[in-house]
């Protein structure tokens, strides 16, 4: 994934907006937050685990940890509290025609649904996917639902699981062969290639639940060990 900077702060350290290009995505950009630590909805009910998915985390792993990535995670947790923040994301959207919204991190506060809701209001040339777990938390789920209302944007509730358990809550699972996809989801084919190659699936509003295949070192060690498990009749 390639780093880049819009509206770069000069002086003023205020002043831009930090957006990267995912090169998976055939370099649409993508607004994230750090990993875990904007994540309301990574724990479990009682708040004393990490739901499975979210124990094989890509988003802690690899170059996400090298300090330029996590710099700018750290940067828009700050930024979007700022008053003219959604002024200045409409403007730095101004040449986009799809954004990936939160390719680390999540929706921890209601204020930021809102403001994302502004956002994608306003930038009706944009289509934009918000993958989200934090439709657990309601005072943020509400905003949520509006903002799936709008033409442009398509809202995934993705499943705890990583073993293809959805509801029709839900707008993605993980799964963990491809061979195991669930009824009514669609395929993502990029864990083929590691590319979308010009798939848009994830912001189309009629496919209504994408699965992922599990990918990533942890993601995989994490598979492994729920089927061993769950062959001893355990559970994780
Ligand atoms: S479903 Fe399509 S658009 Fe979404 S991540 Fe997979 S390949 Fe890319």
């Amino acid at each position: 994934m390639e780093l880049i900077v819009t509206d770069r702060p000069t002086g003023a350290p205020n002043k831009g907006v930090q957006l990267s290009r995912v090169s998976k995505l055939g370099g649409i950009r993508s607004w994230s937050l750090p990993a875990l630590e904007t994540c309301p909805g990574a724990k479990t009910d009682d708040g004393l685990d990490l739901v499975d998915v979210c124990k094989g985390c890509y988003a802690r792993a690899g170059h996400y940890r090298f300090p330029n990535v996590k710099k700018v995670r750290a940067y828009n947790k700050l930024d979007w509290q700022r008053d003219d923040w959604v002024d200045r994301m409409v403007l730095a959207l101004d040449a986009d025609r799809y954004l990936r919204w939160l390719d680390s991190g999540d929706i921890y506060s209601r204020l930021l649904a809102e403001k994302i809701f502004d956002v994608v209001s306003r930038t009706p040339w944009v289509k934009h996917w918000i993958p989200t777990r934090s439709h657990k938390v309601p005072k943020i789920k509400s905003v949520l639902d509006r903002v799936n209302q709008l033409d442009n944007a398509v809202v995934r509730y993705s499943s705890d699981s990583i073993d293809g358990r959805f509801s029709s809550y839900h707008g993605s699972v993980v799964i963990a062969d491809s061979a195991d996809l669930p009824e009514g989801a669609t395929l993502c084919s990029a864990y083929v290639s590691g590319r979308c190659n010009g798939c848009r699936q994830c912001w189309d509003k009629s496919v209504a639940v994408v699965a992922y295949v599990a990918h990533g070192r942890a993601m995989k060690k994490l598979v492994r060990r729920i089927k061993s498990a769950s062959a001893c009749g355990d559970i994780l």
